[in-house]
């Protein structure tokens, strides 16, 4: 039994779990991946036996510093346990969670509180020929080179909109993948717009451009890809140039041959957690006061989950939300000047995260370019004409209606994925799913479950 569960062992996490450990607070880290870092930290599996991992990393320092502080602090570190589901009783909380690869052997976690530090997961929007072997998310090609240090290709397009590909475009670089374009939806004059909020990313741009230079990456704003080209994988793209309504302007179609594209549009807070436990969304994110807590008592909310601003954001928010875990714990009043520096940074970066979001949306029009044909939902194979059919044959009038009509969003990954594609081309409000589970759960560990539950409940 902990005092404190912290779910996720990012920026977020970790900090959040060494500020209650620093109090006395006794803290268990659960997260399904195989070593701590999160999707910043990500750190490479350990037989690969990296030499020099800060290569491929920024704020290398700061991660050291957390890792030494996790060595000393006595918080237990629950590496590739999945969680599932978190349960709340008269007792506390208890976190299920399924372990290792296989994802079958369930593990249950007990304590009085909980801190969601689950995170953000990639935006992705279809387009033809997106599903070709060889066309990953951004993210995703950060994480082969982080966690499996290999590199998807050779030649790449990094492509969509964001501040994620600056360090996806430079890592593959540094790595020695060829970029063919870093093809960015937004242009220069987004930027300017919220300069003010975003004077405190300058240097950090600066340090971007730099890099781009150096390794000749070509950089076309205010383009988009409009299709994936290749039989059996990827052989190329078609990029075109967009106008300030985000709509492709024709004829300004060109071929970048390539046989990998690392394409992102932004991330999106992973709630399902959060949602399972009935805390309170705002928008698409987990609502938090000051001290990070969310409206169901004893548990609290840090980093991605409460809204998407970067590492430094989650550190911060993290910092906050464990120094008043434990005063809580405690019973004690926390004092907010003990979190003073942290809570400041906060809404600096709260700040430029919004201007970030503002002058990266995706392109307004992407849909457009979405052929009948293009697979829409992958687990469920749903077509883009399929999900129109539903909304301007069938009637449909938001998603749940189109996933009714269609299956899109029933499958494996439960709509994470297509579910942002699926709004967008119905024309409907992208809206949190309420999944019952954060994953799937094979139907044995709930059978037990409940057998186990009926029994506590006739003993
Ligand atoms: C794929 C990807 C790649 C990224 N790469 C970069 C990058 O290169 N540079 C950059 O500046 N920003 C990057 N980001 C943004 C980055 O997520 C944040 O800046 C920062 O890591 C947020 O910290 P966090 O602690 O809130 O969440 P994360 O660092 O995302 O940590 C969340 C942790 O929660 C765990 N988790 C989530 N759900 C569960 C569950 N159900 N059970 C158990 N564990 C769970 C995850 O395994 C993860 O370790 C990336 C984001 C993504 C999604």
């Amino acid at each position: 039994m902990a005092d404190l569960a912290v779910i996720g062992a990012g920026p977020a996490g970790l900090a959040a779990a060494l500020a209650a450990a620093a109090q006395g607070v006794t803290v268990a880290v659960v997260d399904s991946a195989t070593e701590a870092g999160g999707q910043f930290y990500r750190q490479p599996a350990s037989g690969l036996r990296a030499r020099r991992p800060q290569a491929l990393h920024h704020q290398w320092r700061t991660w050291e510093r957390l890792k030494d502080g996790l060595t000393g602090s006595g918080v237990r570190l629950l590496t590739d346990h999945h969680v599932w589901s978190v349960e709340r009783d008269s007792d506390g909380f208890t976190v299920h969670a399924l372990l290792g690869p296989e994802q079958r052997e369930p593990v249950a976690v007990r304590a009085d509180a909980v801190l969601l530090a689950t995170g953000g997961y990639e935006r992705v929007l279809p387009f033809p020929g997106w599903t070709l072997p060889g066309v990953v998310t951004a993210g995703g090609a950060q994480a082969m080179l982080k966690g499996g240090l290999v590199a998807p290709g050779r030649r790449a397009v990094v492509a969509g909109t964001g501040p994620l590909l600056l360090p996806v475009a430079t890592g593959l670089a540094a790595a020695g993948v060829e970029i063919a374009a870093l093809v960015e939806a937004a242009g220069p004059k987004d930027l300017v717009r919220h300069g003010r909020a975003l004077a405190g990313k300058l240097p950090e741009g600066a340090g971007y451009a730099a890099r781009l230079l150096r390794h000749r990456v070509r950089l076309l704003s205010r383009h988009t890809v409009v299709r994936a080209h290749g039989d059996e994988r990827l052989t190329g793209v078609t990029v075109a140039a967009l106008d300030t309504d985000g709509r492709v302007r024709p004829g300004t179609g060109r071929y970048l041959p390539c046989d990998t594209l690392a394409v992102g549009h932004g991330m999106l807070p992973h709630t399902d957690l959060a949602e399972t436990l009935g805390c309170r969304l705002d928008g698409l994110t987990v609502a938090v006061d000051d001290e990070q807590r969310t409206d169901v008592p004893g548990v609290w909310a840090a980093g991605e989950s409460t809204g998407i601003g970067g590492a430094a954001l989650a550190l911060a928010e993290g910092h906050i939300a464990g120094r008043s875990i434990a005063a809580r714990l405690k019973g004690a009043e926390p004092d907010p000047t003990q979190w003073a520096p942290a809570a400041k940074s906060r809404t600096k970066l709260r700040k430029s995260a919004a201007a970030l979001d503002a002058a990266y949306p995706p392109p307004a029009h992407w849909s457009d370019q979405v052929t009948d044909d293009t697979l829409v939902c992958r687990c469920e194979e749903v077509t883009a004409g399929a999900v129109r059919e539903a909304v301007d044959e069938l009637g449909a009038g938001d998603v749940r209606t189109v996933k009714l009509l269609t299956r899109a969003g029933m499958g494996w990954c439960q709509g994470r994925v297509c579910g942002p594609a699926v709004a967008g081309l119905a024309g409907c409000e992208l809206t949190p799913s309420r999944p019952s589970f954060a994953r799937p759960v094979p139907l044995g560990v709930l059978a037990r479950q409940h057998g186990m539950a009926t029994e506590k409940g006739t003993s």
